[in-house]
């Protein structure tokens, strides 16, 4: 699995369709789903802005991505060993027991 933590105007978003899609479905479904930040709980739906995106997909052949998103407070208070903690347990949801590798260490 990839993982891809990127900001709303990163032009990674353009470069690839499979997460720009991802992003424009996230906002587009917002009312019906009700995500909320997975660091405070804050939804989107309501007061929330969305900061950073977190998006996880197929390390092969990828055909969709999943997406969440951190809010602006949490993007600008929280340290980044915080933010990583979080997101490691948003994707354990996707896998359980999956953790962030360095990138140096998992091409061993
Ligand atoms: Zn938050």
């Amino acid at each position: 699995m990839l993982t891809y933590l990127v900001s709303p105007d990163d032009s990674a978003l353009d470069h690839y369709p499979l997460l720009g899609n991802a992003l424009a479905f996230w906002r587009s479904t917002i009312q019906q789903r009700q995500p909320f930040c997975p660091a405070c709980r804050a939804s989107f739906a309501e007061e929330a802005q969305p900061a950073a995106f977190l998006f996880a997909t197929a390390a092969i052949a990828p055909t969709s991505a999943s997406v969440s998103a951190f809010c602006m407070a949490c993007w600008n208070d929280l340290p980044p060993a915080m933010i990583e903690r979080e997101a490691t347990r948003v994707l354990q949801q996707v896998i359980p027991g999956g953790r962030f590798l360095d990138p140096c260490e998992a091409r061993r």
